[in-house]
């Protein structure tokens, strides 16, 4: 990361190339600690594939490659598969669509100012935020799935997702507190797409000001009013969000009309 050319990019867009190089850096890093896959652990990595497969936003090699794996993880009867077989299975597919390992991770909206800040949690919680707005857009995506019959199966995945890989293990345990104390009382698709982003600012909150903050993409509450001024208002004096604005303004920027190809593999 640290050779590469800094990119120019706007920050009322959402980029791809983040979304895909948070699949690649999944696929080829975080899972990689595991040796083998069963159990629990085999169970949520499908879920995860089968949910990016059904609501990734646009088309392209690498919902390819989880559609690909999803339907053999499907068709597999076996209780435990090894890493090795997963990583084997995406090297052939990149093989044929003409991507190179090496050219697979490349930041943009989620670059950081120097190596080893940003990248791919940024590109973590991006990934989600654009599922839950999909999600909201197209209902019946989950049908036939086994993921429908939850009221926020988008929440449900990213909970146990993070619980059983993301590499932060402090991550892990602050998101599962915060998931057992309200990941419950989500009843509906736009509930979900609210309580993501609410969760995403109590981090931020909570992170501002620590090791972790790159002083271009200070930790703040999000979205500024720069990026949406009807979002924010005032009751005696006390700042408040503007609830329906949030809803209309998260919909919009993380929607397919607002993602950007450019810098895409
Ligand atoms: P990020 O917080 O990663 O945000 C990425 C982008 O999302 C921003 O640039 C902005 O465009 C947009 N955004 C910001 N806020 C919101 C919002 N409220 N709603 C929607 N979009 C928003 N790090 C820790 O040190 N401790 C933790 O406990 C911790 N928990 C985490 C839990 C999860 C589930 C994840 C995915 C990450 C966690 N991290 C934690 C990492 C941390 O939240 C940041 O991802 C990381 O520090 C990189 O920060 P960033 O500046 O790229 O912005």
């Amino acid at each position: 990361q640290s050779s590469d050319p800094w990119r120019n990019f706007d920050r009322s867009k959402v980029y791809t190339a983040d979304l895909e190089s948070a699949l690649h850096y999944l696929l080829r890093v975080e899972l990689a600690a595991h040796a083998s896959l069963e159990g629990d652990e085999l169970r949520v990595f499908k879920d995860l594939v089968t949910l990016v497969a059904k609501l990734y936003p646009v088309g392209g090699s690498v919902v390819k490659l989880m559609e690909t794996l999803s339907d053999w993880l499907l068709s597999l009867p076996l209780q435990q598969i090894p890493y090795q077989a997963i990583l084997d299975l995406v090297d052939n597919k990149m093989r044929i669509s003409g991507v190179f390992l090496g050219a697979e991770i490349r930041w943009v909206g989620c670059q950081g100012s120097r190596p080893g800040l940003r990248g791919y949690p940024c590109s973590l919680w991006t990934l989600f935020h654009v599922l839950t707005v999909r999600h909201d857009a197209m209902p019946t995506a989950l049908e036939n799935t086994g993921l429908d019959g939850e009221a926020a199966p988008v929440l449900q995945v990213m909970r146990r997702y993070i619980r059983t890989f993301f590499g932060c293990e402090e991550c892990g345990r602050h998101f599962e507190q915060a998931a057992a104390a309200s990941m419950d009382r989500v009843q509906n698709r736009e509930q979900q797409i609210l309580w993501l982003w609410n969760q995403h600012n109590m981090v931020n909150n909570r992170l501002a000001g620590s090791l972790s903050d790159d002083h271009l993409f200070p930790k703040a509450p999000w979205p500024s009013p720069s990026l949406c001024a009807s979002c924010h208002e005032e009751e005696n004096g006390i700042h408040v969000w503007n609830q329906d604005s949030i809803l209309s303004f998260l919909r919009h920027h993380y929607g397919a009309s607002n993602l950007s190809p450019q810098y895409a593999l």
